[in-house]
């Protein structure tokens, strides 16, 4: 299969589904997400990563109100099992770890709670909340700790209504050049 293709067919597909109780599309999301990263300078793994970190809730095609029948999709996990069939774990870790990066920066950061959307602070509760001290000093271990957190902010950001980004095609070099070899 030609993953590349594969996105961009389940973009096509999904991506105009909203993006669970914020003013954008789930493509808008990413789209803004990947657009944050590039102008931060980040890693092209880590671009790429932002704009397929919410692969998990695109490949299941979940119901837009999840959050409200009290379930968590775990969609960290499934976005880090379907991509690591052709992404390396510079791609893939950012992706499984930005669910706990919110964790985490809810127990460092006193700010971060309070400026976390509704729809973000409803999520919280069913992922399991705030970090303890402890869990907040085992992620910091992680090696790639400071790109989940950098992913998590832009996850946070890319929620503006209207926004002009660049088209899901200008990431195909991108999603090219961060398969593993
Ligand atoms: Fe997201």
């Amino acid at each position: 299969m030609d993953v590349i293709q594969e996105i961009f067919r389940i973009f096509a597909e999904r991506g105009e589904s909203a993006y669970f109780g914020e003013p954008v599309s789930q493509q808008e999301h990413a789209l803004q997400a990947a657009v944050m990263a590039r102008q931060s300078g980040a890693s092209n793994a880590l671009c790429v990563a932002a704009l397929l970190h919410d692969m998990g809730h695109l490949i299941h095609g979940e119901s837009e109100t999840i959050a409200d029948e009290g379930i968590d999709a775990r969609h960290e996990a499934a976005g880090q099992a379907w991509l690591s069939k052709w992404f390396g774990p510079e791609v893939t870790e950012p992706v499984r770890l930005h669910v706990d990066a919110k964790r985490y920066l809810c127990r460092v950061e006193p700010e971060y709670l309070a400026q976390l959307s509704p729809a973000s602070v409803q999520s919280l509760a069913l992922q399991g909340g705030p970090f303890s001290l402890a869990e907040a000093e085992k992620f910091e271990s992680n090696a790639v700790f400071a790109g989940a957190v950098e992913l998590r902010r832009w996850d946070d950001a890319a929620k503006i209504p209207g926004m002009k980004t660049s088209p899901l095609e200008d990431y195909r070099d991108a999603l090219g050049a961060a398969l593993r070899e």
